[in-house]
């Protein structure tokens, strides 16, 4: 089964909603002017929550074929949960995706797997299509290996999780993040496999065959290629090289 590629760009906290405008235009302009074949990659952009309706009208309006998605969401719907963003308002703002367990929440903010399983529920309570990010530490791949501590990650996000769920799998070694210290595509493809097992194993062959797996960890224009030939690689989640148009729109179009 052949897997559109998804080249995602997560903002983190980063571009107020003014420069957010700002950017997607130029991203989108660079990208026609290059004569950037559309169909060819899917693009998705994850701006901050308060840059969600500027940037949907912006998508609207100027009929840009970017996706949107929110870089986190609440295990609840709504109620007395103050600061929360439930899935029920992202999915009015036509998001399609939302970044879950990303490692800098698992780290800062605690989030445990049991409450990443909560939020891929959330997700898709709500129609969302959940980015599940996982990844290990230096320490922990010394201690364990490559694969472990993904797989276990995996495993648990993916609890209730329904065979025929639309779903995005990321893999993120934390060490390669914001670091510069890439991980080879020999490695993100070993990890990589080993998530797409996972999906076989809990989801059944058909669900392992269509859903993406992405690498993401210091990709930049220079090494984009590099991991998407490795055959379990589907596409990228950039962090740093996502905030500057040029090099995200040279990675976007990494096959020329
Ligand atoms: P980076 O971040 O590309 O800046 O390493 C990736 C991510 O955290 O998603």
């Amino acid at each position: 089964m052949s897997r559109t590629p998804l080249i995602a760009g997560n903002w983190k906290m980063n571009l107020d909603h003014l420069q957010a405008v700002a950017f997607v235009q130029k991203l989108h302009w660079t990208l026609k002017d290059a004569g950037h074949d559309e169909g060819s990659v899917e693009v998705a952009v994850f701006p901050p929550f308060t840059d969600l309706r500027t940037v949907q009208t912006l998508l609207d309006a100027d009929k840009i074929p970017f996706a949107l998605g929110a870089q986190d969401l609440s295990t609840h719907d709504s109620g007395a949960y103050t600061g929360e963003v439930s899935g029920a308002f992202l999915s009015k703002l036509a998001c399609r995706y939302v970044i879950i367990g990303h490692s800098e929440r698992r780290e800062y903010h605690h989030e445990s797997d049991a409450i990443v399983a909560e939020k891929v529920q959330a997700a898709l309570r709500h129609g969302l299509v959940p980015v599940i990010c996982v990844g290990e530490t230096l320490e922990q791949r010394e201690q364990s290996g490559p694969t472990a501590v993904s797989v276990a990650q995996l495993q648990a996000a993916l609890a209730g999780v329904a065979a025929d769920a639309d779903i995005v799998v990321a893999y993120e070694p934390v060490w390669a993040i914001g670091t510069g210290q890439v991980a080879s595509p020999e490695q993100a493809q070993e990890v990589c496999t080993a998530l797409r097992q996972v999906l076989s194993e809990t989801l059944g062959a058909d669900a392992a065959a269509r859903t993406r797996v992405l690498y993401g960890g210091s990709v930049k224009s220079g090494n984009i290629a590099s991991f998407m030939r490795e055959p379990d690689v589907d596409g990228a989640l950039v962090g740093g090289a996502s905030l500057v148009a040029d090099e995200f729109a040279a990675i976007i179009r990494y096959q020329k």
